[in-house]
Formats: structure tokens, C-alpha cells, sequence
């Protein structure tokens, strides 16, 4: 079994208008670093276009209706200070939505041994009733409900390594334990929620990293508190919500993860996956705003998916 890309052109065609950082060319950075000899066995599968009714077991009807209704003819618009949408935005997250369920379904069903997911928009800042932070519908959280509602899976966790806490998960898991969301993150930063004491129904742990720490803090974090927690839930099915800017030259983040970071987290999560979760992992691509330190990040999480 294989490692599954799932990429997809309608990625690029999401616009944000100049100087945003979520842009096309991390998509096209990162599809780059991905054409690597070491990559030539990576299974490319394009994203198919995922269901709204897959969107509605994490957000309202009616909000999927306004994110709609604000998508334009032409140009771009506005959802919040920095949450753009242009005409191909609608289904560029619905691509999105497509890859992650359908990586749900490859990992459930053994036709891929695990999955990464290289859609944008991101999707962990996206809560229940809100866009924000560049997100429109929460990726992760919806690929969770898809494996739960159609394989029946009971335990899911998501894992968060993205500079900025997911408060989208978060809110959407809140009252929930049959997800666990455990999330590494740089506090204060954006978006100010994932303290420590934001715990839902005992399902939500946040493990706030301080500016610039690193390698050390990282590891830390990960062995002392988000393995043991991970080994405790036993979850059905690891999702990663993979954001790559807590790399050192990420310009958003104040964190200084290197490469080799990425690699080991990877590592021990699919250590984890194959202890409780029958090898099932579904990786998400979240942040990362340095076109070098996203795709070589990239590269380093996708070749451990690759080599186990
Ligand atoms: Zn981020």
C-alpha cells in the first residue's frame, strides 16, 4: 500500500488578492518539491468534489448559504479582515472537502496506507456559524463526522501542529468526546483562544508554545503531553490538521520548528496510528507561509508518511 496525494489544479485558482500570504504558489511550491525522485511512488489521485451534506455535519445550513451568497461573479470579496473569496473559491473548498472524506475512505478501506491532502483553503480556524483566518469550511473537523457517520468509526482525534490554534475544531468539537482535538500552537497569536484551561467536555487539550521556542519546546510538548494523551483516547483514525508555520522562516509565526521536526512528528503520530488506529492516518494541509520552509516541510512529512 501506498502513500495518496490527492492534489487538485482548482487549488491555485482560489485567489486572495496581492500580498496575501495564502496564496496559489504554495500550492505550485509544494506540488514542486513533491516531484522529487524520492516521491515517484507517491499514489496522485485528484481531489474529486466533496458533498455539501458532508459540510453540514460541522456547519449550519444557513452558514453554508452565506459563504456561498459571498462568493462573486468576478474579482474578489471580503469575509472578514483577511478571509478573501473569489469565484472559484466555492469550489476549491468543496475539492478540499472531497480530498479529505475521500482519504477517510482510502485509509477505511485499504486502498491507500495513508493520505495527504495538499487543498487551499485551509480549515481549522473555520468554526460552526464563522469563516475566518483564510478559512471557509473546516476540513479536518468534517473528514472526523464523515468517518464517523459513514464507517462508523468511534474515536477520532485530530492533531494540530500549526502555528495558530484551531478554533474552528475546537468550537466544533466542544461538546463532544467521541472527537479528541489536541493542538501545539504559539500563544498569544492568532486567533487568542488555546489555553490550556479550553478543555470542552474534557476532549479538547491545547499546549501553548511560547514565542520562539523550538525544536526542544516542540518535542517536549509532543512526548509529554500529545502522545500519552493520543495513547489514552485510542483513537479509530488519526487526522492531521498539517500546517507547516511554526517553520523558523515562516514570516506569520514566531516559532522555530525545523524540517527534521515535521519528520519526527510524523513519525511518532503513525507510530500511534498503527498501535490503536489500524495504520489509518489522513493528513491536511493547514498553514505554512514560507514558499521554501512550507515545501521543504512538506516534503520531509510526506516521505516519513511514505517510508512509515
Ligand atoms: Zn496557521
Amino acid at each position: 500500500m501506498m502513500t495518496r496525494l490527492y492534489h487538485h489544479p482548482i487549488f491555485r485558482e482560489h485567489l486572495t488578492g496581492p500580498g496575501h500570504p495564502e496564496r496559489p504558489e504554495r500550492i505550485v511550491a509544494l506540488e514542486a518539491a513533491l516531484e522529487a525522485e524520492t516521491f515517484q511512488n507517491l499514489d496522485r489521485v485528484l481531489a474529486p468534489e466533496g458533498s455539501v451534506e458532508a459540510i453540514y455535519r460541522c456547519h449550519s445550513v444557513d452558514y453554508v448559504r452565506r459563504i456561498a451568497r459571498t462568493i462573486p461573479e468576478e474579482g474578489m470579496a471580503r469575509i472578514d479582515g483577511d478571509t478573501m473569496v473569489s469565484p472559484k473559491s466555492f469550489s476549491a473548498a468543496l475539492h478540499g472537502i472531497g480530498a479529505a472524506c475521500a482519504g477517510v475512505d482510502d485509509v477505511v478501506s485499504g486502498a491507500a496506507r495513508n493520505v495527504f491532502v495538499a487543498a487551499r483553503p485551509p480549515g481549522h480556524h473555520a468554526e460552526r456559524e464563522t469563516a475566518m483566518g483564510f478559512c471557509l469550511f473546516n476540513q479536518a473537523a468534517i473528514a472526523a463526522r464523515h468517518a464517523q457517520a459513514i464507517h462508523g468509526l468511534e474515536r477520532v482525534a485530530i492533531v494540530d501542529w500549526d502555528v495558530h490554534h484551531g478554533n474552528g475544531t475546537q468550537d466544533i468539537f466542544w461538546t463532544d468526546s467521541s472527537v479528541l482535538y489536541v493542538s501545539t500552537h504559539q500563544m498569544p497569536l492568532y486567533p487568542g483562544t488555546g489555553a490550556r484551561t479550553e478543555t470542552g467536555a474534557g476532549n479538547i487539550v491545547n499546549v501553548p508554545l511560547r514565542e520562539d521556542d523550538g525544536t526542544d519546546e516542540f518535542r517536549l510538548a509532543f512526548s509529554e503531553i500529545v502522545l500519552p494523551v493520543l495513547e489514552n483516547f485510542r483513537p479509530d483514525l488519526v487526522i492531521v490538521s498539517a500546517g507547516f508555520d511554526a517553520h523558523h522562516r515562516d514570516p506569520l509565526g514566531g516559532l522555530n520548528l525545523i524540517e527534521a521536526d515535521f519528520d519526527w512528528a510524523t513519525g511518532k503520530l503513525l507510530e500511534i496510528a498503527d498501535r490503536f488506529s489500524q495504520r489509518r492516518l489522513v493528513s491536511v494541509l493547514e498553514g505554512g507561509y514560507d514558499l521554501q520552509g512550507l515545501s521543504q516541510s512538506v516534503a520531509a512529512h510526506v516521505k516519513r508518511l511514505m517510508v512509515g
